[in-house]
């Protein structure tokens, strides 16, 4: 396969020797798919975010998709979202058979808008999907609260958001579920793989439900006991996290803290560099302990292609997250929205520039893009 040799990467994972021999113990063992390794990891990240029950799955999408079954949210009913994120938010409900109601985003923070939100609950209304948007965590407290004066489910989607923290309110500490990512490029990650923490132990038992066939007895149970009749006593999914991927995780979580202050370092770094009247950054409020996932800048939007084409010619790896998804053709398509619908999701979809960054990024690298934009902009 041929990946385009880039002089500045846009990410590069820093899996290294712990995991090596987390695979190999794994790979000693007879149980590949979930097991002990699984259990291991889904108590340990639970007790990393602060959580009292977490489920160990295949993807986020997977623990969004499962949180919205676990609540019995389907067809005819509307889920109120972001536009400003991953198709993979609205795509889950989708998947659960229910309808995507986006509204916009603070101009400041690029986070879902609270009062929005309210102005768009209607009788059919469900559920609410916030989005820690590059990591800075959305106002929880307020969406609770908009929530709970209409009986709405709130489900945070956390991809973004394993650190973070805002008013002292963690992820999975006001949402109902908080659903995680550890796909490829995230901040902890197994390729693939994801995980929904809940503090309801009756809705933490319905997610393990579900997430295997809806199987009263698993297979690591079988053998670990022995055969014995199981049961299926609800329609499932095949949702679950395997012992592979749970061993790549365990040691990236003693490395959660550091590597985190490895990305505020390079985020403070870029934020001197580019301190420049045609580069806006996004707000971090005063409340908030930013996880860092992803590095944007803003620009003109009418500089913002070139500037790309023009990084991209210099062996500089840089995207945009995000292009809006209620203007990706499936959304205009099947729910007729349009330009104009959300113009500050809009706005900031056409002027964002996401940057080469992670933990062991060279500060060398961080310049060399600095001095590329600061060229390309005059
Ligand atoms: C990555 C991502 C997802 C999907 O995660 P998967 O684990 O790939 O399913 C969902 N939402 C957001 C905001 C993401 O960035």
């Amino acid at each position: 396969m041929n990946i385009k040799n880039w002089r500045v990467e846009f990410f590069r994972h820093d899996l290294g020797e712990p995991e090596l021999e987390s695979v190999r113990r794994v790979l000693a063992t007879r149980v590949l798919t979930s097991g002990e390794f699984v259990e291991e990891f889904e108590h340990r990240f639970a007790s990393s975010i602060g959580a009292k029950n977490v489920i160990g799955l295949s993807s986020c999408t997977a623990a969004l998709h499962l949180s919205l079954l676990a609540l019995s949210i389907g067809p005819g009913d509307e889920v109120i979202t972001t536009p400003l994120t991953f198709v993979a938010t609205a795509g889950a409900i989708l998947q659960a058979g229910a309808t995507p109601v986006f509204v916009d985003v603070e101009p400041e923070t690029g986070n879902i808008d609270a009062s929005a939100v309210q102005a768009a609950i209607t009788s059919k209304t469900r559920a609410i999907i916030p989005v820690h948007l590059y990591g800075q965590m959305c106002d929880m407290r307020a969406l609770r609260r908009v929530a709970d004066s209409s009986g709405l489910a709130l489900i945070e989607d956390s991809a973004h958001c394993i650190e973070g923290s805002r008013d002292n309110v963690r992820p999975g500490q006001l949402g109902d579920t908080a659903c995680f990512s550890f796909y490829a490029t995230k901040n902890i990650t197994s390729g693939e793989g994801g995980a929904v923490a809940t503090n309801d132990p009756k809705l933490a038992e319905r997610l393990r439900l579900l997430r295997l066939h809806g199987m009263d007895r698993t297979a690591s149970d079988q053998m670990k006991e022995g055969f014995r009749p199981w049961d299926v006593i609800a329609a499932g999914w095949k949702y679950n996290m395997s012992n592979i991927q749970a061993a790549l995780l365990l040691p990236q979580l003693d490395r959660i803290e550091i590597n985190l202050e490895k990305r505020q370092r390079l985020a403070r770094c870029y934020t001197s560099l580019l301190d420049n009247p045609s580069i806006e950054l996004l707000k971090t409020l005063d409340s908030v302990t930013h996880a860092r996932h992803l590095f944007t800048i803003l620009v003109d939007e009418r500089q913002r292609d070139r500037l790309l084409v023009e990084m991209q010619a210099r062996g500089i790896e840089a995207t945009v997250n995000y292009m809006p998804v209620h203007l990706l053709s499936l959304f205009r398509e099947r729910f007729g929205y349009t330009e104009g619908n959300f113009p500050t999701a809009e706005l900031i979809g056409r002027r964002t520039i996401s940057l080469p960054f992670y933990p062991r990024m060279p500060i060398s690298h961080a310049e060399a893009v600095a001095s590329a934009i600061t060229e390309c902009l005059g």
